[in-house]
């Protein structure tokens, strides 16, 4: 059996599957995997080992216009948007069915691509799988409305899709990410263009091929692989794209916006950044279980995670036994080949964002914060780029690693006396993503759980939920909600329609 078609199980068979793999590097426009106009391509390394993995078409402007061309043209033609929304099911599950078929293949891509390790990448294949079966199997079951009115007239409210919505991904999870987007906005009826991060382009350029087969119709999915600052900033001043759909640094969630502004007023949802305040009350049951889910909460995916519990606030009666079992649980987390299903962590995605991380570990210690653990790169000998998990103690809002994303695995521990100073801290962030707390008093937890201004509440878990729940922020955050019939929602329009009758 070659390495391709067994089911891989252990460190051996995944890397045997590395090796068998061809990627698609061409971008997908009109149906068709075609170079960029410009014949220019950028590198995609691996960063577990510093390879290079392949070379990407960089499309550009003229890409995004043809691509905008024929996403407009199918949503006229209206051979998806206009057609029965159980047709529209149908071919979503069987993208569904085919992506389940490749979901090996796919989360190798991811793990590759951006260095998480492969049975991280497998639980985001359940997690974009199900995402596009859950929209696929609603979008039949969502009726309009008929409004309340007298005799003499008939007052129907009809959800239309929006026509071209252009999806922007980032690179911490890929094809997850993607599939938040995709799922609802095709399912709703609209042409997607894709853009993938220029750091994880190829689960998204196998999806195309995926969508392909499943008979997606010509011009509904494309992909188009590139820069922000090129092709996708095309995208987002475009005059002829109704949506944007974006998750990413809110740092280029501002810029989106100023895009819209400038250009045809589209609509733009963003899924920002975060700093994750996660609450532990000292009359929580577990403290050895909690500590072990509180350093999951940060050190899952190495840390680049929008809702990374990284700051972690203790009540200070039981801090220090409770940072004590944090470090024991961190010992146990330590970053390996991503291709071992035993590596907890894999490596960071790029030497930016390593320089980024281990920049802001030497400020935290530059401005007094106790380095508890870690703080130096490490498996160096691999030729990838690997930091351990960090704890910092001692951290004070005014710290750049107590206020700031650092997107890696830091944790800030922050101590409080009382509920009301723990709340303050919490809600003290330019950020509300997502919020954690841990007691065993459900006064309090009805209490806490009401004033954390925050998009998620997690109650005894952390980053628990499934479809069924809308996720996204407030405040710098983000002002989407990806996941849930409320996403669907996101990418339809409400029409009026005022009958007289006589
Ligand atoms: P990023 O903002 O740098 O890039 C995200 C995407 O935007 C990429 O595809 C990039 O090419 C594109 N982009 C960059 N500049 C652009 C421009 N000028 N015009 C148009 N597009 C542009 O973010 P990242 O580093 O890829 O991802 C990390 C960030 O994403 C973190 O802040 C993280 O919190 C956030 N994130 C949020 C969520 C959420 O659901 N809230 C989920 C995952 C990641």
């Amino acid at each position: 059996m070659s390495a391709m078609h067994k089911v891989p199980e252990s460190h051996a068979d995944w890397q045997a599957m590395a090796g068998a793999l061809r990627f698609e590097t061409r971008a997908f426009i009109n149906d068709a995997f075609v170079d960029a106009s410009s014949g220019v391509t950028f590198e995609t390394v691996n960063p577990a080992t510093g390879d290079v993995l392949a070379r990407v078409a960089s499309c550009d402007a003229p890409e995004a216009e043809a691509a905008i061309r024929h996403a407009r043209q199918a949503f006229n033609t209206g051979n998806w948007s206009r057609i029965a929304p159980s047709e529209r099911k149908r071919a979503l599950l069987r993208l569904a069915d085919l992506m389940e078929c490749h979901k090996h293949e796919l989360a190798l891509l991811d793990t590759l691509d951006m260095g998480k390790p492969v049975t991280s990448s497998m639980g985001d294949m359940a997690g974009a799988i199900s995402c596009i079966r859950y929209n696929a199997e609603t979008i039949d079951k969502l009726y309009g409305e008929v409004a309340p009115t007298g005799e003499d007239s008939l007052g129907m409210i009809l959800r239309e899709p929006l026509g071209v919505v252009a999806s922007i991904v980032p690179w911490n999870f890929p094809l997850m990410m993607t599939a938040w987007k995709i799922g609802p906005a095709l399912a709703a009826g609209n042409s997607v263009i894709l853009k993938p991060s220029e750091k994880s382009p190829l689960s998204a350029l196998r999806l195309a091929q995926l969508a392909l087969e499943a008979g997606l119709p010509t011009g509904v999915f494309q992909v188009l692989p590139g820069y922000g600052h090129t092709v996708g900033q095309a995208l987002a001043l475009s005059m002829d794209v109704d949506c944007l759909s974006f998750t990413g640094s809110t740092q280029v969630g501002k810029l989106l916006m100023q895009f819209a502004g400038q250009s045809n007023l589209k609509r733009v949802y963003l899924e920002c950044g975060g700093k994750s305040p996660n609450l532990v009350f000292a009359d929580c049951k577990d403290l050895d279980a909690v500590a072990t889910n509180a350093a999951a909460a940060i050190f899952h995916n190495q840390g680049e995670v929008c809702i990374a519990g990284s700051r972690l606030l203790v009540e200070n009666s039981v801090r220090e036994t409770f940072i004590e079992k944090v470090l024991e649980a961190a010992e146990t987390m330590q970053p390996g080949d991503p291709l071992d299903p035993a590596s907890f962590m894999g490596a960071i995605v790029d030497r930016t964002q390593y320089q980024s991380i281990l920049d802001y570990i030497r400020r935290g210690v530059e401005e007094g914060a106790h380095l508890r653990v870690g703080g130096e790169a490490t498996n160096e000998e691999s030729g990838g780029l690997f930091i351990p998990p960090t704890v910092f103690d001692g951290v004070t809002p005014q710290m750049a690693i107590g206020r700031e994303e650092v997107f890696g695995p830091v944790l800030s521990v922050f101590g409080f006396d009382t509920e009301e100073e723990a709340i303050t801290m919490a809600n003290d962030s330019q950020y509300g993503l997502a919020a954690g707390l841990w007691s065993q008093d459900i006064d309090r937890i009805m209490r806490v759980t009401r004033r954390l201004h925050s998009g998620q509440v997690y109650v005894n878990n952390w980053a628990g939920g499934d479809m069924t729940m809308p996720f996204g922020g407030v405040k710098q955050s983000g002002n989407g909600r990806d996941k849930s019939h409320h996403s669907l929602e996101e990418y339809s329009e409400l029409k009026s329609v005022w009958m007289a009758l006589t």
